[in-house]
């Protein structure tokens, strides 16, 4: 399409933290790209629990508002601005939910999620939850052919994230053992089957016998649920009490010190959440004495994430799809969210 002045699309906007009414449905001018941008027109919006804190709010963080919230999408390049060569009008297209200065040491190095000029789509800048987006055309990447747009739009923040988390930070290897929580969740979901193609055997955690059932589905080699069993207990019985290589945090304050106690000596924890609260109390004598790591870890580069969508391609990796929405049912999707009642990623359709 070509966007006269006047036309408009509707997005997504936040303008003040708090509940779900804060999600404003608007409409707004069709973005012009910009040069060295393309404007996708968006097919699908994947939401992540990112898109909830920007909704929220979180205290100590400003989020530069109003904001288009939402930091995946997948859909077809509709114009390019000047300068952009490598794709065309129509191209399927994934967006890359980091946007970095190309032009640092970090950029240069392949570590552009560690970037001083580092943006996440709909955290720090506009985002995706709209009709048309503009990004730098380092921000798209072909999507994966046999996926589906909501599919294809349910990859990218969670499975860099995961990805980065235990390749790049943890360095998880064939043949060790790694502890995933919440294995049903964006991030956790992507972890177990990220594990599971390095080789490594996975020991998962889900709440509920049904969540149980599908993270097993995704290629959890044993699964605890967490409402029924002690996961300290049950890690310490799976590996004949010496405990695990790795653990998956992300939850935080509910479960960093059952954590700790899984991680066999040497072995290192990385996280990249703390859903449940950030301060926890920790034993120096457990570190230094057992040779512990802990690592943090945010995004990922776009070197890996374009490794991780030749994955899709090859059908090695896949998302959890729970619903679809109108882009106006944007609140009920958050409701979704936080009440942890998908089973998967929720997507919605602009
Ligand atoms: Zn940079």
């Amino acid at each position: 399409m070509v966007a006269g002045a006047m036309a408009n699309m509707p997005c997504v906007v936040v303008r003040e933290h708090g509940g779900f009414d804060r999600l404003r449905l608007e409409e707004r001018p069709v973005p012009v790209p910009a040069p060295g941008q393309v404007r996708v027109r968006v097919q699908a919006i994947g939401l992540n629990h990112l898109d909830t804190w920007v909704r929220r709010g979180v205290p100590g963080h400003t989020f530069p508002l109003p904001l288009i919230p939402s930091s995946d999408a997948c859909g077809v390049v509709d114009a390019l601005g000047p300068g952009v060569t490598g794709c065309k009008a129509g191209d399927p297209v994934v967006v890359l939910p980091g946007v970095s200065c190309g032009a640092c040491e970090a950029c240069q190095s392949g570590v552009d999620q560690l970037c001083r000029d580092y943006h996440i789509l709909g955290e720090s800048c506009d985002g995706t939850s709209a009709a048309f987006v503009c990004v730098p055309a380092a921000n798209i990447a072909a999507k994966p052919r046999a996926l589906s747009a909501p599919e294809a739009a349910s990859i990218c923040l969670v499975f860099q994230t995961a990805w980065n988390m235990l390749v790049r930070r943890a360095e998880l290897r064939a043949g060790e053992t790694v502890l995933v929580h919440a294995g049903l969740s964006g991030v956790g979901s992507a972890a177990v089957q990220i594990a599971n193609v390095l080789g490594a055997q996975v020991i998962a955690t889900a709440g509920g016998p049904e969540k149980c059932a599908q993270v097993k589905a995704l290629g959890a080699h044993h699964v605890i649920d967490y409402r029924a069993a002690d996961f300290v207990a049950e890690v310490r019985s799976l590996t004949g009490r010496a405990g695990v290589h790795v653990v998956f945090e992300h939850v935080g304050e509910a479960t960093f010190t059952g954590s700790m106690k899984c991680l066999q000596r040497g072995g290192r924890l990385v996280t990249c959440g703390a859903t449940t609260g950030g301060n926890v109390p920790l034993s120096l004598h457990a570190v230094f004495f057992k040779s512990l790591s802990i690592l943090g870890s945010t995004m990922g580069s776009k070197g890996d994430l374009r490794t991780i969508l030749r994955l899709f391609d090859q059908g090695r990796l896949r998302t959890v799809l729970a619903r679809e929405l109108p882009m106006a049912q944007v609140g009920e999707a958050h409701r979704l969210l936080e009440a942890r009642e998908a089973l998967g990623k929720v997507v919605l359709l602009p």
